[in-house]
């Protein structure tokens, strides 16, 4: 595997170099200081941060570096000084360190991983433009070269924070990512930023505004079906608890359309969007409250199943830390309901009919924190029907804009003479994931097919029977011939059956296997391609010529 991540390494760094990047080395042993004054020491380290921080013997605070934006803008605060040191674009290729709660399937997500990381430093948001396409070309070329299916999609700018940001995903079941695309391939999101146009709602049959019983309907299927309607009629109401970095807890009503569900990740980022409102800097968690998470604030038992828009701010504690009123927001989907269904806030209870400026009032907060779903129209073209597909994501490019030069004070001197802040990009690989996501994509029952860019070892010779004098000889030279030739060569001369040989072979998924066998004695040797199991008996004066058209043939690709 590590000639794999060396290979892997080296494509990434002759695409990286190819765009003029230059690549350097950032110390993995990080003080606070930094991400204390870009704002994220908090956020990385407290709730559901993933960075490893501990205290040293003078007593400072320091952590191993899951990313390095705060070590970079420090950097370039100190070194670059004028607009005509502009543009500069910086990587590295190191390992990383993420405390991940579900760290799992080996090297897709490892505490500690190899990744590439590239921070870019622009007078102007044009530039910074200029470099994010170039990084979309390199990391299109380093994923083909590597021998993937990949797509790009956009994707949520999530703790890195700024504003337009791209993925890389590798198509595969396993994948951890959803992601949503249409057919004529002009549309591909990751599900935590798609938008769409839902299905459009079926009216509502109820025109009288009443309370009515309806016992044992705590689930929008539930209800649809007792109350003999649409979901699309009814208003689901979700309760949240978020948490700020100031320790204040806010909950959080958010009203949707009934067939449609929230999106953790947008709703996240409309809580994060209201923090100056709370004098809090950034959202640390958002969480539908348990019991036991109840029980800390809400002062009675809660109608849960049965909650409407306007449930009472009473049913919440007063108490320091704990804003004393819900923050109701309304998705896009419920805004234009007629006539719709919802929780009467009490246990069995709905009430039918209800409109917005009527029985409830309309939210000012109307957000998107809708999920999009397979089966909805695209927005570029409502005739676009769209579908889901799981990826894994390899690499990550974001414009960042200004938001860490500005919070750590990173100027230069632009041409009036004037101190700006620089404009950011950032581009991320994930080496070692890129690497098994490689396996996950191309095996089959016997192992590995290494994509014959990437594979440890382009050729293995396999001896089936090392007793047998000639056998040893061909494959001695063999392997001679190879390496001079410039292919990476395994000889397998180990004291095991041939059998055993053929399979580890397989398993280990080298590209091409040479096999000094019984046609020996015509000359020939037999030629046996991983990917096809294709076999072919070739004489020995073109068998090193021939492998070597084969591997140029397919690293060119
Ligand atoms: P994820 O959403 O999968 O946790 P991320 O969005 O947090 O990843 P980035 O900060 O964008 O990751 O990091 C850049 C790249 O590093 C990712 O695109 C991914 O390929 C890789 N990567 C991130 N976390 C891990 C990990 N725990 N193990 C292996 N590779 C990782
Ligand atoms: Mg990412």
């Amino acid at each position: 595997m590590w000639r794999v991540l060396r290979k892997v390494s080296q494509i990434v760094r002759e695409e990286m170099d190819a765009t003029g990047a230059q690549e350097c080395l950032l110390p993995q042993l990080q003080p606070a200081e930094l991400w204390q004054e870009s704002g994220r020491w908090d956020t990385y380290t407290k709730a559901e941060g993933i960075m490893f921080a501990f205290r040293d013997r003078q007593d400072r605070d320091v952590a191993l570096g899951p990313t390095h934006e705060e070590v970079i803008t420090t950097v370039a605060r100190e070194m670059i000084r004028s607009y005509k040191q502009l543009p500069q674009h910086l990587y590295q290729i190191q390992s990383k360190f993420r405390d991940e709660i579900r760290p799992r399937f080996g090297l897709m997500r490892s505490r500690e991983f190899i990744m590439k990381d590239g921070y870019s430093f622009h007078e102007t948001a044009e530039s910074l433009k200029e470099t994010y396409a170039a990084m979309d070309q390199a990391y299109s070329n380093m994923f083909r070269r590597c021998g993937l299916d990949f797509v790009a999609v956009e994707a949520d700018s999530g703790a890195i924070g700024g504003s337009g940001s791209q993925e890389f995903m590798v198509i595969a079941d396993i994948g951890e990512d959803e992601i949503i695309y249409s057919p004529d391939e002009k549309y591909a999101a990751n599900v935590e930023k798609a938008v769409s146009i839902p299905p459009e709602a079926i009216a509502s049959p109820f025109e009288r505004y009443e309370q009515r019983e309806t016992p044992n309907t705590p689930t929008i299927a539930t209800l649809a079906e007792f109350a003999n309607c649409s979901p699309t009629a009814i208003l689901k109401n979700v309760l949240y608890e978020a948490v700020y970095d100031t320790g204040l807890k806010i909950l959080v009503l958010v009203s949707i359309r009934g067939d449609q569900d929230v999106n953790d990740v947008k709703l996240q980022n409309e809580i994060s969007k209201l923090a100056p409102q709370f004098e809090a800097n950034t959202v640390l968690a958002v969480d539908v409250p348990d019991a036991d998470a109840q029980q800390k604030w809400a002062v009675k038992p809660l109608p849960l199943g049965y909650i409407s828009p306007g449930l009472a701010d009473d049913y919440i504690a007063k108490k320091e830390g704990i804003h004393p009123q819900f923050v109701r927001l309304v998705d896009q989907t419920a805004v234009d309901l007629k006539g719709f269904v919802t929780g009467a806030d009490e246990s069995g209870y709905h009430v039918f009919g209800a409109n917005w400026g009527e029985q409830f009032e309309l939210p000012k907060l109307v957000v998107d924190v809708r999920t999009a779903q397979a089966g909805d129209r695209a927005v570029h073209d409502p005739e676009q029907t769209l579908q889901v597909a799981r990826g894994i994501e390899v690499g990550h490019i974001f414009q960042l804009g200004t938001k860490y030069s500005e919070a750590m004070g990173a100027t230069f001197t632009n041409e009036a003479g004037k101190a700006q802040p620089f404009v950011m990009g950032c581009y991320g690989v994930g080496v070692s994931r890129l690497a098994q996501s490689a396996v996950e994509q191309r095996h089959d029952k016997d192992g590995i097919i290494w994509p014959v860019s990437i594979a440890p070892y382009h050729v293995v010779i396999v001896v089936p029977n090392i007793n047998d004098a000639e056998a040893m000889a061909a494959a001695e030279k063999l392997y001679a011939d190879c390496a001079a030739a410039g292919l990476e060569v395994l000889l397998d001369d180990r004291k095991e059956r041939a059998g055993v040989k053929f399979k580890d072979a397989e398993l280990i998924g080298i590209p091409y296997r040479v096999v000094t066998g019984r046609s020996l004695k015509q000359g020939k040797v037999e030629v046996v391609q991983r990917a096809t199991k294709e076999a072919q008996e070739l004489p020995l004066e073109v068998v090193v010529e021939t492998l070597k058209g084969w591997v140029d043939e397919a690293i060119a690709r």
